[in-house]
């Protein structure tokens, strides 16, 4: 039986409330080519230069290019990224690091208010001080070094004819920018986001944004340029003179940033190899112990969004997270024990503190092989924004990759038409707890940790057959199981699995996604001895699958109904 057919059998068995509600998707189908991306002009844009014969990489630039103008809330040139890339030719993965690093001149104090208390997350977030040395443009520069097919400059040219023509405003950039707080305190945001009587632009305004056209102009000829020269100069001044929370970044911490490849991890889950990002992310690590704490429970023969699964699911997510925020941080900077964190034994002894049915008391962190006895829990609270794209190519290169400036609209501040990033505040403000250091302590030059999850999956003859990824902070790792976990183990398509409900264990609650289908077994879930509270966990999960039949293969879109992007494909 052909794997679609098995499918929509398999579909159609399921329960009725296995699916969450909303504004269904329809199911994208392509052969050739695909791209999944969290905005429309992306999406084009992506879809255009994969027509034009680029790569995979090549229409990541773009798409990036286009974000930067189109999603300024989420991610952009003035931030960092991370890229899971296999090659269609070689079979090899790179996972690329484009994430922003921490001045020279700071340290451990970085965050911390005047009587040495770490400060509140929200007030160290506008202004200089959370802006690291910017990753992105460096990142694609050397992606497209190794991978690229088209002129650097060509990938540039869609988004410099959108800022000079003007895009349109969308619902979600303009709700973004009626709640925001900070923005405001900019004079370059204020003038460019809200019109002469300080409203925020109304959904449908055409705007234009020619300093943004003008970088990218300079970009275009030289990626290099916005490492040295006007740009950096600009970005150093701006952040070192903010009216709030001045920083430090120097125009020779931006010349000396330096891009990473680095090797994927590759955790096993049932026969598949589920390959995503090493520190300085968490998320490669923590995806692969969630699915691999999974695999050994009955998970698979629960219905999706039932309490049974859910109960499991969330039991894992604990153990993970508690793991995470103590073991993990920038490798090139502290030792993590990220071999031993997805040890199966390891794992295996994480699941045996699960029992089916109960919630444990406490989910404290474990001590994996490896582990260096000295490290500490903190966890930082990320505040969600973020951009994920999915691309496979006619080569059969495939790529995932999440991209960020942080927080929605970053540090508020805008240089040369673009938004600076806030990622710095992704380090734990404390340096030390209990007198032992944190693993995710400010330092200077170091990335800080982040829960990115680009992620793609591997079959066992060792063929891509997804690629996927979201936004959302700590929850990317757990939108990302969930999805990996609904078309590997439930069978149910990519659509469908990106709109299963979200959850998360916060707090000592259990937060159900608002609307979401599993509120339908909230009663089991109480009984169990959860506090149930309601949240709306805005993922953004954009995704391609691979399907290989009969010596041929087509290729499966997913996107997120929680954000505007689309799916395109040939
Ligand atoms: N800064 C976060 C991280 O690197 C991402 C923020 C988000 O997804 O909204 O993990």
């Amino acid at each position: 039986m052909p794997l679609r057919a098995l499918l929509i059998g398999l579909v159609a068995l399921l329960p009725l409330h296995a699916f969450a509600e909303g504004p269904a998707k329809p199911e994208a189908r392509a052969t050739h080519e695909m791209v999944s991306a969290a905005n429309p002009y992306a999406t084009d844009a992506g879809i255009a230069i994969l027509r034009e014969g680029g790569s995979a990489v090549d229409a990541a630039i773009a798409i990036q290019m286009v974000l930067t103008l189109v999603e300024p809330q989420s991610s952009g040139i003035g931030g960092g990224a991370f890229m899971l890339y296999y090659d269609g030719d070689t079979g090899k993965m790179t996972a690329f690091d484009g994430r922003e690093t921490a001045p020279a001149a700071v340290d451990e104090t970085l965050f911390l208010g005047p009587e040495g208390k770490p400060r509140l997350k929200s007030e160290a977030i506008p202004g200089g001080q959370s802006v690291g040395a910017p990753g992105v443009v460096r990142m694609l520069e050397l992606a497209h070094k190794a991978h690229g097919k088209l002129p650097w400059a060509e990938l540039i040219q869609p988004a410099i004819k959108l800022a000079r023509d003007g895009f349109v405003v969308s619902p979600r950039l303009h709700y973004l920018l009626s709640v925001d707080p900070h923005l405001k305190k900019f004079p370059a945001s204020a003038a460019y986001f809200y019109d002469d009587k300080g409203e925020p632009l109304a959904v449908g305004t055409v705007l234009k944004n020619p300093a943004l056209a003008r970088t990218l102009e300079q970009v275009a000829q030289d990626p290099e340029s916005f490492y040295t020269g006007r740009i950096a100069d600009d970005i150093a001044r701006t952040v070192q003179q903010a009216p709030i929370n001045p920083g430090k970044l120097t125009a020779a911490d931006i010349a000396g940033y330096q891009a990473r490849a680095r090797e994927p991890v590759c955790p096993a889950f049932r026969v598949w190899k589920v390959c995503g990002m090493p520190p300085p992310s968490s998320g490669g690590v923590a995806v692969g112990q969630l699915l691999g704490i999974l695999q050994g429970t009955g998970i698979k023969d629960d219905a999706p969004e039932s309490a049974k699964a859910v109960n499991l699911f969330i039991e894992a997510e604990r153990l993970v997270y508690a793991d995470r925020a103590t073991w993990l941080g920038d490798t090139d900077f502290v030792d993590a024990p990220v071999a031993g964190l997805l040890d199966p034994d390891y794992i295996a002894r994480r699941r045996a503190l699960i029992e089916p049915g109960k919630v444990m008391a406490e989910a404290p962190a474990g001590t994996p092989p490896g582990a260096p006895q000295a490290y500490r829990t903190v966890t930082p609270s990320e505040i969600p924004a973020t951009s994920h794209f999915s691309i496979v190519d006619r080569w059969g290169d495939t790529l995932a990759m999440t991209t960020s400036v942080e927080a929605a609209f970053g540090s508020r501040m805008m240089v040369d038409g673009f938004i600076l990033n806030n990622q710095l505040t992704d380090f734990s403000f404390a340096p030390t707890e209990d007198g032992r250091p944190v693993a995710n302590r400010v330092e200077a030059g170091k990335r800080p940790l982040s829960s990115m999850s680009p992620t793609i999956v591997l079959d066992a003859q060792g063929r891509p057959v997804l690629a996927i990824g979201s936004p959302g902070g700590p929850l990317i790792i757990s939108f990302v199981a969930k999805t990996i976990l609904g078309v590997l183990d439930w069978n149910l398509s990519l659509q469908k699995a990106i709109e299963l409900s979200n959850l998360v264990y916060y707090n000592d609650a259990l937060i159900l996604e608002r609307d979401g289908a599993v509120w339908a077994d909230k009663d089991a879930l109480a009984a169990m001895g959860y506090t149930l509270k309601e949240g709306s966990m805005v993922s953004g999960l954009y995704g391609v699958m691979i399907h290989y039949d009969d010596g041929g293969r087509w290729l499966e879109g997913g996107a997120d109904p929680r954000r505007e992007g689309t799916v395109a494909g040939d």
